[in-house]
C-alpha cells in the first residue's frame, strides 16, 4: 500500500472547497504519455494552478499502471524543480467502472478515484458508489461519483444518448453515498465529435457548426438542492477550429468535429462547477502539430522533432485554459 501523501500528491478536498467559494474550475487534464504529463505541469507550475492529473482505465491499459504511478510521482518533483513552491498536483482515476479498480488505484498511490456508476439503475449506482466511498475514505482518498449520462466516446465509456441529471435525485444521492464530488449531465458529451450536426445550427458567415446551449437551468437546480457541494463537468472540451483545420489540411480527417463553446465553460466555471474534464482538445493539439511537422518536413525522423513541437503546443492550450476559461491562475503558490 501506497499513500499519496507520501508521493506529495493532494486529495480534492479543500482545492474544491476554495474553488466553490474562489468562483473558479480546477482544470482535470488526462494523461497517457510522457509529453502530456510534462506539457500539464509546466503550463501548471507557470501559471500556479491546482491541476488533476486524471488516468483513465484506457490509459492504464496502455502506458501500465505502475509506470503511470511514477509518472505522477516524478510529476511532483519536476514541478518543484520549474520553481513551484507548493504544488497542489491530484492524481485521479477518470471513470472507475467498478470497486476493485478503485480499491487497486487508491493502494498504487492515487489521491482521488472516480466512480461511475451512471449506467446502472439508480439504487445499484448508490450502493457501488458507498461501497467504495467507505473504502477510500479509509484512507483520506476522494470520491467524485456520476448521476446522468453524457453522450459521446471516451475511450470504454460511449453512449448513443445523454440523460441530464435529475436535480430531485441529487440529495438522495449524495447523503446515501457520501460521495465528495458529483459528475452531471447537462449537455456536455464525450470526444471530439459532441453533436451531430442536426443537433447544431450554422453559422452563416463561417459555415461553422454551433452547437446547442448547455442546460444552466438543471445546473442551477442542482445547486439550489446542494448549495456549495462540488460539482464535475465531463466532456468539456471546445474542439478549437484552428486545430481541426490544421489536422484537416495537412492529411487528416475530422469531419465536422465540434465541441463546447468557451464562454459557456467559463460560466460553468464560475458557478459550482469545480472541475472541468479537458481530455479531447489536448489530443487535438497534440495531433495538429505532429501531422504539421510531417507534411512541412517530410525528412524528419526523429521522434523530438514531432513530439516538442506537439508538447509546446499542449503548454500553450492548458495555460489557456487554465487562464482564460477556469481561472485556476495563481490559487496554488
Ligand atoms: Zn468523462
Amino acid at each position: 500500500m501506497v499513500s499519496y501523501k507520501d508521493l506529495g500528491l493532494v486529495n480534492t478536498r479543500a482545492m474544491f472547497a476554495k474553488a466553490v467559494k474562489g468562483g473558479y474550475a480546477i482544470p482535470a487534464f488526462n494523461f497517457n504519455n510522457m509529453e502530456q504529463l510534462q506539457a500539464i505541469i509546466k503550463a501548471s507550475a507557470e501559471t500556479k494552478s491546482p491541476v488533476i492529473l486524471q488516468i483513465s482505465k484506457g490509459a492504464r491499459n496502455y502506458a501500465n499502471q505502475t509506470l503511470l504511478r511514477y509518472m505522477a510521482e516524478g510529476a511532483v518533483q519536476y514541478a518543484k524543480e520549474l520553481g513551484w513552491r507548493h504544488p497542489q498536483i491530484v492524481l485521479h482515476l477518470d471513470h472507475g467502472d467498478s470497486y476493485e479498480l478503485c480499491k487497486s488505484c487508491i493502494q498504487m498511490g492515487f489521491s482521488s478515484v472516480m466512480i461511475d456508476g451512471s449506467s446502472l439503475p439508480y439504487d445499484e449506482n448508490v450502493a457501488l458508489t458507498k461501497k467504495v466511498v467507505r473504502y477510500a475514505h479509509r484512507y483520506d482518498v476522494t470520491v467524485e461519483a456520476e448521476l446522468g449520462v453524457l453522450a459521446g466516446v471516451e475511450d470504454e465509456v460511449s453512449a448513443e444518448e445523454s440523460h441530464y441529471t435529475k436535480p430531485e435525485e441529487v440529495i438522495d444521492f449524495v447523503t446515501k453515498t457520501g460521495c465528495d464530488s458529483l459528475a452531471i449531465s447537462i449537455g456536455t458529451s464525450h470526444g471530439a465529435y459532441k453533436f451531430k450536426p442536426e443537433q447544431c445550427t450554422r453559422d452563416p458567415k463561417t459555415g461553422k457548426l454551433v452547437p446547442p446551449p448547455l442546460a444552466f437551468d438543471v445546473l442551477k437546480q442542482i445547486e439550489k438542492k446542494l448549495p456549495g457541494f462540488p460539482i464535475v463537468l465531463h466532456g468539456s472540451s471546445s474542439v478549437p477550429q484552428e486545430y481541426v483545420d490544421i489536422i484537416n489540411t495537412h492529411g487528416g480527417k475530422l469531419p465536422d468535429a465540434v465541441g463546447i463553446p468557451e464562454e459557456q465553460l467559463r460560466k460553468a466555471a464560475k458557478s459550482a462547477v469545480c472541475k472541468i474534464n479537458i481530455d479531447s482538445d489536448s489530443r487535438l493539439a497534440m495531433t495538429a502539430a505532429i501531422r504539421k511537422v510531417f507534411v512541412e518536413k517530410p525528412g524528419e525522423f526523429d521522434p523530438r522533432k514531432y513530439l516538442g513541437p506537439a508538447r509546446d503546443e499542449m503548454v500553450k492550450l492548458y495555460k489557456h485554459k487554465i487562464i482564460n476559461v477556469l481561472g485556476s491562475d495563481g490559487k496554488a503558490k
